[in-house]
């Protein structure tokens, strides 16, 4: 037969003459105590398990944050790279096409003849660029490849401004020559190029003896347009015994024009003319034979050839 107590009693002695203190417990409570330390190492094992996870959980989470802020810095690395890439080959293009400009001055310069000194090439592309190597690129390499890029469009900029201002004064050479040509004598004064009396010594039509002919006479009925033979300013119109009906014109650098034995006169002093424009008609008022133009070139007040300035 096992033996079962109801009670289990505790005797607590403190001293030698103190009375004994009695504790009864009862048998039920025996269970209890166990279980009750159990229940506190289990909840402390619980307790302690449930705060890992959650440092762990803590530890995932940050991990996984830095991981994509990485990753998005990567991507914008190289998002950034691919741009200058981009970037650079353009400046590329705007060289191509700026070189292509270039030529295209050249061409226009000689084809004017213009007299500017002759352009240089446009420089191809002095930065070792980005291309090739741009999944290389990191940290201060970068910088220095945007950098690169930068200095390289800067060069772009700068040389396009260099074609820009030559253009400018190829355009304002061309102005220049285009006004000279309009104010050059150049063109016939009448529709007709048959030339009667030529410039310089000949029999006087009149006196039959050796004499200077300051123009030429050039062969036309009574009424044909006399033009202008180039642009310039009407400075006399008048009749004269000996030059009839006679317009002088002014021009530039010197040179005048006079249009002699004019049936009619159609402009007035101080008009302002364009080359070709009809200002007289062919007659022959004044010390003529018959109906011609007499047209005179007047270099600096001498008279000149007006062949020469004529085109041949
Ligand atoms: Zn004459």
């Amino acid at each position: 037969m096992v033996w079962k107590p109801r009670k289990l009693t505790f005797l607590l002695i403190t001293e030698a003459n103190s009375p004994v203190r009695r504790f009864r417990i009862p048998r039920p409570m025996l269970w209890f105590i166990p279980a009750l330390i159990v229940t506190a190492v289990s909840t402390s094992v619980v307790s302690y398990v449930r705060t890992t996870d959650a440092l762990n959980r803590q530890i995932i989470d940050e991990r996984e944050q830095f991981r994509q802020a990485a990753q998005f810095k990567d991507e914008t690395i190289d998002s950034l790279q691919l741009e200058m890439i981009s970037i650079t080959e353009e400046a590329d293009q705007i060289r191509e096409r700026l070189e292509e400009l270039r030529l295209l001055e050249e061409e226009v310069k000689r084809l004017s003849n213009v007299s500017i000194q002759s352009s240089p090439t446009i420089s191809t592309r002095t930065t070792s660029g980005v291309g090739g190597e741009a999944h290389e690129l990191t940290g201060n390499r970068l910088v220095e490849a945007a950098a690169e890029t930068h200095h390289s469009l800067q060069d772009v900029h700068r040389q396009a401004e260099d074609i820009s201002n030559r253009l400018a004064t190829i355009k304002a050479e061309l102005e220049e020559k285009q006004w000279l040509e309009e104010h050059t004598p150049t063109i016939w004064p009448s529709a007709s190029r048959t030339i009667t009396s030529g410039y310089g010594m000949r029999s006087d039509p009149f006196t039959k003896r050796p004499s200077f002919h300051s123009g030429l006479d050039i062969s036309g009925k009574t009424g044909d347009p006399v033009h202008a033979a180039a642009a310039g300013t009407v400075i006399a119109t008048g009749w004269d015994s000996q030059l009839g009906n006679y317009i002088r014109l002014e021009h530039t650098r010197g040179l005048r024009t006079v249009y002699m034995h004019l049936s009619a006169i159609l402009v007035e002093k101080g008009d302002t003319v364009t080359k070709g424009q009809r200002i007289g008609k062919v007659g022959s008022t004044g010390r003529s034979t018959g109906s011609h133009l007499h047209y005179e070139v007047l270099k600096n007040g001498q008279p000149a050839d007006p062949r020469t300035y004529l085109p041949r």
